[in-house]
């Protein structure tokens, strides 16, 4: 029997935070996405139902934060269906073990992310060298260890949908991270893009702290693979989404979402990936 849930040995709250932390945005009447610190959760589902999702789990030491924005929402003692995880970085599954325990509900991820969430597999070193402000530099210290979620965590269904989101799709969007995904409503178009893309340039201390809105590949320190990332915006851009909410940085829709997105995907080689990088020497040009 597996009830042994744990959090990797190098899990430790990371200090830093944004202007945005602890500001709520009311999306849509069923979607609401929240900063803590410097990452962003999503309510999915209408408060006047109880009925809802939570995608991604926020940072170390948040879970209560997390437990009182939804009591505060869905009303007390209010629970969601399921957690559903874009990927399994530490800033996406920083309070998930607590909720586990306090919730008693599943968590889903994608099947290549799972090594990440059963105790198998570190994720890779983050890559401190990358062009970059403060955060890149300090990102060494980023947790990397795997977490164990043993028998709460499940597979995405195959056939795309996503559990007790009704109306959801699941986008692979591999690069970030091998299991990577983000999830796409086709009826009013939207997107939650985890960190495929994101709105602040992550790197930079100064950027995250202010939040200034500026398109930007996946957080430069922490992406391996970069032509699969660079597939998987143009995958998202061919979606045509009307609004994303993205892993970090403010929400963008419309016209400036629909003209940031063309731009990253036409000028992806200047704008995300790095000039030099563990990850990048030898596997572009
Ligand atoms: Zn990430
Ligand atoms: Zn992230």
């Amino acid at each position: 029997m597996d009830n042994q849930i744990t959090y990797g040995n190098d899990y430790k709250y990371i200090p830093g935070t944004s202007i945005s932390s602890g500001n709520g945005i009311d999306i849509l009447p069923d979607l609401y996405s929240y900063t803590i610190q410097i990452v962003n959760i999503c309510l999915v589902g209408n408060p006047q139902s109880n009925d809802f999702v939570l995608v991604d789990a926020g940072m170390p030491h948040s879970a209560d934060k997390i437990i009182a924005l939804i009591e505060e929402r869905f009303g007390e003692n209010s629970k969601p269906k399921a957690i559903i995880l874009t990927h399994g970085h530490f800033d996406h599954v920083g309070a998930i073990i607590e909720l586990i325990n306090y919730w008693s509900i599943p968590v889903y991820a994608h099947r290549l992310e799972m090594p990440y969430l059963t105790g198998k597999q570190s994720y890779p070193k983050p890559d401190t060298s990358v062009e970059g402000g403060m955060i890149a530099k300090i990102s060494g210290m980023f947790p990397k260890e795997p977490i164990n979620l043993g028998s709460h965590i499940e597979e995405l269904p195959t056939d795309g949908t996503v559990p007790y989101m009704p109306g959801f799709q699941w986008v692979h969007t591999p690069g970030h991270t091998p299991g990577h995904v983000s999830l796409f409503r086709e009826e009013d178009r939207v997107l939650i893009a985890g960190d495929a893309f994101v709105t602040v340039k992550q790197e930079y201390l100064y950027k995250v702290l202010t939040q200034e809105q500026e398109i930007s590949g996946p957080p430069k320190y922490f992406t391996t693979d970069w032509l699969a990332a660079w597939e998987s915006v143009k995958k998202l851009e061919s979606l045509k989404p009307a609004v994303a909410i993205t892993g970090h940085g403010l929400p963008m829709s419309g016209d400036l979402l629909t003209s940031n997105l063309h731009l990253l995907v036409k000028d992806f080689e200047t704008i995300a990936i790095p000039s030099h990088g563990k990850y990048v020497d030898g596997e572009i040009q």
